[in-house]
């Protein structure tokens, strides 16, 4: 009886750790990218700005739309 009592205790001190070490490891906040402000990048074609995300890039120059992309070929 009193074997398995402190099994049982065992157990739930065993069950608790493991909830509190999954508990301390699952949220595992995923930090977006703080650097969320769009960098304005220069169309090497026409000189317009456009956002670094609305900008086509080709290799380390950037164009406005694809048009002036291929233009400057
Ligand atoms: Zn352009």
């Amino acid at each position: 009886m009193f074997g398995i009592r402190v099994l049982i205790y065992l157990l739930g001190i065993g069950l608790v750790v493991w909830i509190l070490f999954r508990l301390a490891k699952a949220p595992r906040v995923e930090k977006k990218p703080a650097k969320k402000v769009d960098e304005m990048v220069r169309c090497a074609r026409c000189g317009m700005f456009v956002p670094r995300h609305d900008a086509i890039s080709e290799g380390d120059r950037y164009y406005c739309c694809s048009q002036h992309r291929d233009e400057d070929r």
